[in-house]
């Protein structure tokens, strides 16, 4: 399998040149040359498997680089770092509506789902294209991913990690994990800015070949862990995959019923992974993107503009406070007919104008299973302590964005299929709002928060946040975020 950019297609590349290289050199991301389809048959015998292997069959459809060997000795590894047993597992709420757990990796949040995984991939990767250079691995985080991909990235032979987040714009808890990251090639800085100010320069570096000489002389090469990088999507339609597998295993359905997925979604990244799963053919009605009051996808999906000339609010579910969601250039390549020109030429107007309007009637059409919905401050706080009353199931700040659209969703449409929201964060990793969605008290410090919550609910703090406050602070620099530049280049010659 090959893969192409979205804004050049005869930039042709193998699996481990895109994930070396994370971006193609026109800016445009890389997306497989074809989807490669995944039968009735095959999702039946994946009933007998665990997640690693079901995984590394996926993985193997996609990355013809690698053996399946390969891939089932990187994905359990991977899977093996999850603190309690099945890493997604899948938790019936009622008849027709499930929850899919995907926190329950080293740093709680659904990242670790492929950013345990893509550090493997990246250092077979850089044997298989030769590459002699380090590997200098640029993030941009909105709090979670950071974390994620300084625990998959830490003492990682060839690689070095470094990681902006915004100052003001992560949660205290999510603050804390990074700035106390552990491991010798790593590096962690806040911007006064926001996710996009983070984002956007990260991206200018990588077109920046003064920057890039510079990094080249001192022996490096830059790539990527955000989900711009295909090494980080890829792991992602496996639990897509796995979740209709569990249906069937469990005979919730049976074979070809269609379900639905509803995804907390920011940089549009997970729910892309959903599309993916649905072009190899498991069965999917609707995919449905639920936005916080950054609800810029969801005006996509009802009008056909994409438009950032908006105010940016910072809300409790702060991964998705982003208003350039940069996987849509995918989603729009597949929905144009793999049109590069009009891709790049879409990608101009968001960067030159802050919009662009598509032919809505025609993306209508092609991407008729999409919904979109936002649930406000508001709602978000009623849906987590409703949820617990009625379920006696805590939710996160963005799972409960997602069960709140979810339920509008439903309650419009009368839509019956099974549907499977998608779970993205412990509740502990944002303990101050959740408990005071719960209690009606907004409690100052985020430990004390945990540990209230954890006393309120009988739930246990997950693992990997156990402990925080006493380990020791490493990273306090905050920067401008125009000398994002200056501190890679301060950075590699620490
Ligand atoms: C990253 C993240 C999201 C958004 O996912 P995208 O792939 O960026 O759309 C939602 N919830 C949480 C908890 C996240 O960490």
């Amino acid at each position: 399998m090959q893969y192409v950019s979205t804004r050049a297609k005869d930039t042709i590349v193998s699996s481990a040149e895109a994930i070396v290289k994370g971006l193609s050199e026109d800016g445009g991301l890389f997306v497989p040359s074809e989807f490669p389809s995944i039968t009735e048959q095959e999702l039946f015998s994946m009933q007998d498997m665990e997640y690693s292997e079901r995984a590394a069959f996926v993985l193997s459809k996609f990355l013809s680089d690698f053996s399946i060997e390969e891939l089932n000795d990187y994905t359990k590894k991977a899977y093996d770092r999850f603190y309690d047993g099945d890493p997604c597992p899948l938790v019936a709420i009622d008849d027709k509506t499930y929850i899919l757990e995907l926190w329950h990796g080293p740093t709680c949040a659904f990242k670790d789902m492929a950013l345990t995984l893509l550090p493997h991939l990246m250092v077979a990767s850089r044997k298989k294209v030769g590459e002699t250079s380090k590997t200098l691995i640029l993030v941009a985080t909105s709090g979670d991913t950071g974390k994620a991909a300084l625990e998959g990235f830490k003492d990682v032979e060839g690689c070095e990690i470094i990681v902006f987040y915004p100052s003001e714009g992560v949660s205290d808890m999510q603050k804390l994990q990074m700035q106390t990251q552990t491991g010798n090639n790593v590096y962690v800085c806040a911007i006064k800015g926001n996710f996009d100010d983070a984002q956007s320069a990260v991206k200018v570096i990588f077109n920046d070949d003064k920057v890039k000489n510079q990094l080249l002389e001192n022996g490096y090469k830059l790539s990527s862990a955000n989900s711009i990088n295909w090494g980080r999507l890829v792991p992602q339609i496996a639990y897509y995959v796995s979740s209709y597998v569990d249906l069937l295993a469990s005979e919730d359905i049976k074979m070809g019923d269609k379900i639905n997925f509803c995804v907390p979604s920011g940089n549009f990244g997970n729910i892309l992974a959903g599309y993916y799963a649905y072009r190899m053919g498991v069965p999917i009605n609707k995919l449905i993107c639920a936005s916080n009051k950054n609800k810029v996808l969801t005006d996509f999906f009802n009008t056909g503009k994409y438009d950032i000339n908006r105010d940016f609010y910072k809300t409790m579910s702060p991964s998705m406070d982003i208003l350039i969601s940069s996987n849509l250039e995918r989603l729009l390549f597949e929905i144009s007919g793999r049109n590069d020109k009009y891709v790049a030429e879409l990608m101009n107007s968001l960067k030159t104008k802050g919009y662009y309007e598509i032919d809505f009637a025609n993306f209508k059409e092609n991407a008729n299973n999409f919904e979109g919905g936002y649930s406000n401050e508001d709602m978000t706080m009623n849906t987590i302590s409703d949820f617990y009353d009625e379920n006696d199931y805590l939710l996160d700040t963005h799972t409960a964005v997602a069960v709140g659209v979810y339920k509008a969703y439903s309650e419009q449409t009368g839509d019956n299929t099974k549907t499977v929201i998608v779970s993205t964060a412990s509740p502990y990793k944002f303990p101050q709002d959740v408990y005071n969605a719960l209690t009606g008290e907004m409690l100052e410090d985020s430990i004390n928060a945990a540990e209230e919550l954890e006393e309120y609910t009988g739930i246990d703090i997950p693992e990997p946040l156990q402990n925080l406050q006493s380990r020791k602070v490493r990273f306090k620099d905050v920067i401008e975020k125009d000398k994002i530049k200056e501190a890679v280049l301060a950075a590699i010659k620490k």
